[in-house]
């Protein structure tokens, strides 16, 4: 059973979080969703409680420009460090994208909740590590883009419980690069819980209305529909690190050969033409599933070779 408790909310927004079709949609996630319940709070509850480092935003022309830049320079020294922390720029007014949902790992003081009027003894019931939903910024961000908010709802659930999913004290958030990563990854997460065209739909649209960082997701996202047979290639789960370092380095030589090439349709160009195509599918799938694979001892290098590629699909 998955926890659901409204604290604050006073939206009408009507969701049985434990019905059964979205408990088969969790499948990975089913175990880390039983110990991770989910709290229903309104906009200024949420506004307190979203960390201020996670209101900034990527600025998608900076971006544009600056990779459009390193890309195109042949000379491109590199050992010159990547500019990431020029790309983001603070949001002024809480956009309703943003502060909608949010993982929360260590315990927050227990005076917020009760500044915002949720009596002590529910206060006292709240355990962490948690996911806080402000359903009233759902319903307004499902109007403004016309899909269904119970959909929508879906996808902040569950791309909260990729955050949580992927959770490690190792993790890199405060990282500008890997930030383009997990957030493109939790996106993946949930759009990968779909099966219906329409809804798989909606939840692009959803996706495509947020900023940059949030719409890397076909890099981990194998659509539910491939046809890909996945039995193709046969190798050992337990020879990750092998892969994994195999792939990321083709990834690399791939990418310095695009440098010349001018800014290329880069993610579409690895798909149509990467000799590995199978072997691609397949590590998609299992980055989706087992992401201990990427978010543990790779070398930073590589995550900010994933970064800047992901973040070159986007803003192309
Ligand atoms: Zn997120």
């Amino acid at each position: 059973m998955i926890t659901i408790v409204n604290l604050n909310s006073k939206c009408a927004l009507d969701i049985n979080i434990n019905r059964a079709q979205i408990v088969k949609r969790l499948d990975f996630l089913a175990r880390k969703a039983k110990l991770v319940p989910l709290y229903l709070i309104d906009t200024e509850l949420m506004d307190e409680i979203y960390p201020p480092q996670k209101k900034r935003i990527l600025d998608e022309e900076i971006a544009r420009r600056i990779l459009e830049e390193y890309m195109s320079d042949r000379e491109f020294d590199r050992d010159k460090k990547f500019p990431w922390e020029e790309l983001w720029r603070p949001i002024e007014i809480i956009e309703v994208m943003v502060a909608v949902g949010v993982y929360v790992h260590n315990p927050k003081k227990p005076d917020i909740f009760i500044q915002h009027g949720i009596d002590k003894n529910i206060v006292d019931q709240i355990t962490y590590p948690c996911i806080f939903i402000t359903p009233e910024r759902v319903i307004k961000w499902a109007e403004r883009i016309k899909i269904s908010s119970e959909v929508l709802f879906q996808k902040v659930y569950y791309h909260e419980l990729g955050h949580a999913y992927i959770h490690s004290p190792k993790r890199k958030y405060g990282l500008n690069y890997y930030r383009v990563i997990e957030e493109s990854y939790c996106n993946a997460v949930a759009v990968s819980r779909f099966t219906s065209d329409e809804e798989v739909a909606q939840v692009v649209k959803a996706i495509q209305s947020q900023s940059a960082e949030y719409r890397g997701y076909p890099f981990f996202y194998l659509p539910h529909n491939s046809n890909i047979n996945f039995n193709v290639f046969f190798y050992d789960k337990y020879e990750w690190r092998y892969f994994i370092h195999k792939y990321f380095d083709l990834l690399e030589s791939y990418m310095s050969a695009l440098k010349r090439e001018k800014f290329y349709k880069i993610y579409h160009t690895l798909i149509n033409q990467f000799p590995h195509y199978l072997f691609f599918a397949n590590l998609k799938s299992d980055i989706l599933t087992f992401p201990h694979i990427w978010t543990s001892d790779l070398d930073d290098e590589y995550f900010e070779n994933i970064a800047k590629f992901i973040l070159t699909s986007v803003v192309n």
